[in-house]
């Protein structure tokens, strides 16, 4: 991880683009102690201080990013590898993943009988939803506090 005064490019101002065509910007900036300053300006980031925006960046996949460039996606990494907050971002990017696998895995099954197999088999997939949405929470938790650190 470079420090602060190592990085040739600090901030990086990125746009993405969603689906819909709406484009927002994201500002990204190594700050004192190896934080990361990191805001997004769509309505999302406001509403629950961290966005999908952000996490797909910190993961390293740009697709979203308008106008791509190599020393682009250079220079943003400079900035965030290493970082607790990409760490952090790969922990949310796993549990969504986990809690949509655990949804899909409920949505695809119909009731089908009520024997004791089944109901037993209902039970644990309602216990690996839970779980998965628990996990989920608490790393979205982690991830919007390491957030907040940067903006202070
Ligand atoms: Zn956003």
């Amino acid at each position: 991880m470079l420090t602060r005064s190592e990085l040739p490019e600090n901030p990086v101002v990125l746009a993405v683009q969603d689906g819909d065509g709406r484009q927002h910007r994201i500002h990204t900036e190594r700050v004192r102690g190896g934080k990361i300053r990191m805001t997004c300006s769509c309505d999302s980031n406001r509403a629950a201080g961290w966005c999908d925006h952000q996490v797909q960046l910190l993961c390293l996949r740009y697709d979203i990013v308008v106008e791509r460039s190599e020393d682009m996606e250079f220079h943003f990494e400079d900035v965030v590898m290493g970082t607790p907050l990409a760490d952090l971002a790969d922990d949310v990017d796993v549990a969504l993943g986990d809690y949509q696998k655990a949804l899909d895995a409920i949505g695809l099954k119909r009731l089908a009988g009520l024997d004791s197999a089944k109901l037993h088999r209902v039970a644990e997939m309602a216990s690996d939803l839970a779980e998965a949405a628990n996990h989920l929470e608490s790393a979205l938790e982690r991830f919007r506090k390491r957030l907040a650190a940067g903006l202070v």
